[in-house]
């Protein structure tokens, strides 16, 4: 396969910028995606320098791996509160694994050289309401080494966040519970349904589940997210049509993608 048989898609890993009614901004996880985020944040002269949220899934690489190309991150006017649901201890200490992939052996700049504020904040944040009004709700589901997913409402407007879940032995009742009623839905979406048979123990979701899911919940629009790298264009467009003849109100997450809900 051709590297141009991936342009339509593209080939980043997960993160998500979230632009609320009141012009305020939030990341949802800072996988490779971020990097070119960074560079929509001066070409929309993003303004906001304080408490920049970034909300993550959970740290698995593909989640945090864009961190050091961000380059808002080296901008010492910026404050960043990089966050994760703290439910137990499952995660391990937040900084010292932004610090561990920024260490000499893997990057040239430290993370405490980054020049930005950064703060991390494992809290619960199960439920959590913002200064400006927004409302947080997170929720541990399957994964291996847990992922959590977030559940954001402002007004009367709700997007639920639910990539690298795994629903062993049906679909997770705590999921469609958690996604009730949402107006948009990320939901994983890795597998084809055949592939999700050899894929057991993963941590990963087909998208006949994202579907399954969207419909149980009553979700109005559903973004399957986080594609098999081995899926190219052709096949990933075959795969949406599929989902649209199911489910008319889904379609497959690309860069750069805006969805207004
Ligand atoms: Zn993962
Ligand atoms: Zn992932």
């Amino acid at each position: 396969m051709a590297e141009q048989d991936y342009v339509r898609f593209g080939g980043n890993t997960s993160c998500i910028l979230i632009t609320f009614e009141n012009g305020r901004v939030a990341i949802l996880d800072a996988g490779t995606g971020i990097r070119k985020l960074g560079h929509d944040f001066a070409a929309r002269s993003i303004e906001q320098y304080d408490q920049i949220f970034v909300g993550l899934s959970h740290t698995h690489w593909d989640h945090i791996q864009g961190f050091p190309f961000f380059e808002p991150a080296y901008d010492p006017k910026r404050r960043f509160t990089i966050s994760i649901y703290r439910e137990g201890q499952t995660t391990g200490d937040l900084e010292s694994i932004f610090a561990t992939q920024m260490q000499r052996h893997y990057f040239p700049v430290s993370l405490d050289k980054m020049g930005a504020t950064l703060q991390f904040w494992q809290t619960d944040l199960s439920s959590f309401t913002a200064p400006s009004g927004v409302e947080v709700r997170a929720s541990k589901h399957n994964h291996p080494g847990d992922a959590y997913g977030y559940r954001i409402t402002e007004g009367n407007t709700t997007l639920v966040y639910c990539t690298d879940v795994e629903h062993a032995g049906g679909i997770d009742p705590k999921v469609v519970a958690f996604a009730r009623n949402t107006d948009l839905l990320i939901h994983d979406a890795q597998y084809t349904p055949d592939e999700l048979r050899d894929k057991k123990g993963w941590g990963h979701s087909s998208w006949e589940q994202a579907i399954e899911v969207a419909m149980q919940a009553g979700a109005k629009k559903l973004a399957l997210f986080h594609h098999d790298p081995e899926h190219n264009d052709a096949f990933l467009m075959k795969v949406e049509k599929e989902c649209q003849r199911l489910f008319s109100e889904a379609f497959l997450a690309r860069e750069g993608l805006e969805v207004e809900v």
